[in-house]
């Protein structure tokens, strides 16, 4: 079998041991004769594997009472519609923090159901750090305040929740979610695309504070986070196979001990990064210009020459260093370094860079 070191930004690397778990399983689930991908989404092996997977998730996250958790479809991106649609509903403004791409598509969706307000934007520097929050900035009342609390294409994120001036907070986490502690109490609404540190793409995690619910009436059935409260993310046939991947990462990750056990290895990981970028090298420079604004998950890098960053991804990619590449909007180099990827395969890297630099210097 080979199994390359993956830095891809998602769909992402997976636990090994959760993808043999899911072989073994895959023709005949717990002596069921089926596939979990073959029985109804209401059987009772099926709401055993659903039940596992949120109760798994609300250990991990310490998810108080009041919040619901629903497993949806259409990704983070059907949510930058939802949430307004559902939570745009006294003042119907909202603020947007403008810290990159992803947080500006949220923007663009928000407006059409109401006023956007950017607070705060750090566009005009292609987004290379994370722009600073005040609470003045959010004086005037508003439904809610949209950060993107990882910037997955450019290597920023939040390393404290911002104070809002008591606004209600919502955070699109799908690439860093259960990658640090965080309470969840901060936020009215958290959510994320699985497929970065959740599972396989196809589900998206949605956790809500109760009295966020139902505050929009005549919603599309689809779209109306009330709906799926009440039918227990079962309104129609959820992604069954992406629950049932995303139960048994969420299984493996309280089997690492947790996230206070991941978040030691993710800074560890992020660390042997940042230090041979800024102690060790004369060819490699991160890209982030605000140091305490970087990343833990996404480890953006460039040697500044365009031909030589490619030369190096593709130099990396033929020694089993996989999806180095930056996003295609920002450039150079990016290492996403989720829960799944080992401190080892960090070491890798860092050794090939090492490698890399001699060579080329
Ligand atoms: C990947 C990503 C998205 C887009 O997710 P989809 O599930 O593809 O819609 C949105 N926000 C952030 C922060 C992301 O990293």
């Amino acid at each position: 079998m080979k199994r390359v070191y993956n830095f891809a930004a998602g769909p992402a690397a997976l636990p090994l041991s959760v993808l043999e778990k899911a072989k073994e399983e895959l023709t005949d689930l717990g002596g069921t004769g089926m596939s979990v991908m073959e029985m109804s989404h209401r059987s009772s092996t099926f709401k055993a594997i659903a039940n596992n997977a949120e109760n798994c998730l609300r250990r991990l996250l310490s998810i108080p009472e009041n919040y619901k958790i629903l497993f949806l479809q259409g990704g983070a991106s059907m949510q930058f519609d939802m949430l307004p649609m559902n939570l745009m509903h006294n003042t119907k403004k909202a603020y947007y923090v403008n810290s990159g791409s992803f947080a500006k598509k949220a923007a663009k969706e928000a407006q059409l159901f109401g006023e956007v307000i950017i607070p705060a934007s750090s566009e005009e520097a292609n987004y290379t750090y994370l722009p600073k929050l005040t609470p003045d900035m959010f004086a005037t009342p508003a439904d809610y305040v949209h950060i993107t609390y990882n910037n997955t294409i450019y290597g920023t994120e939040f390393h404290s929740v911002p104070d809002v001036n008591d606004q209600i907070l919502v955070a699109d986490m799908t690439s860093c979610i259960l990658s640090e502690p965080i309470d969840v109490s901060d936020f009215g609404v958290i959510y994320a695309g699985a497929q970065k540190n959740i599972g396989p793409a196809g589900l998206t995690v949605v956790i809500i504070r109760e009295d966020l619910i139902g505050l929009v009436p005549n919603l599309p059935s689809m779209l109306d986070y009330a709906v799926h409260v009440k039918n227990e993310s079962m309104y129609n046939t959820p992604p069954t196979f992406a629950i049932y991947m995303a139960g048994l990462v969420l299984q493996w990750l309280e089997e690492q001990g947790g996230i206070p056990a991941i978040y030691e290895i993710n800074k560890r990981k992020a660390a042997m990064l940042y230090d041979y970028l800024d102690h060790q090298s004369h060819l490699f420079h991160g890209i982030v210009t605000n140091k305490e604004d970087r990343s833990l998950m996404s480890v953006t890098f460039t040697t500044k020459d365009k031909d030589l960053d490619s030369r190096f991804c593709k130099e990396a990619e033929a020694a089993g260093l996989c999806n180095l590449k930056g996003h295609r909007i920002a450039g150079g180099m990016r290492a996403s370094i989720y829960n799944a990827v080992s401190e080892e395969a960090v070491q890798a890297l860092v050794r090939f860079m090492a490698d890399f630099e001699q060579k080329n210097s």
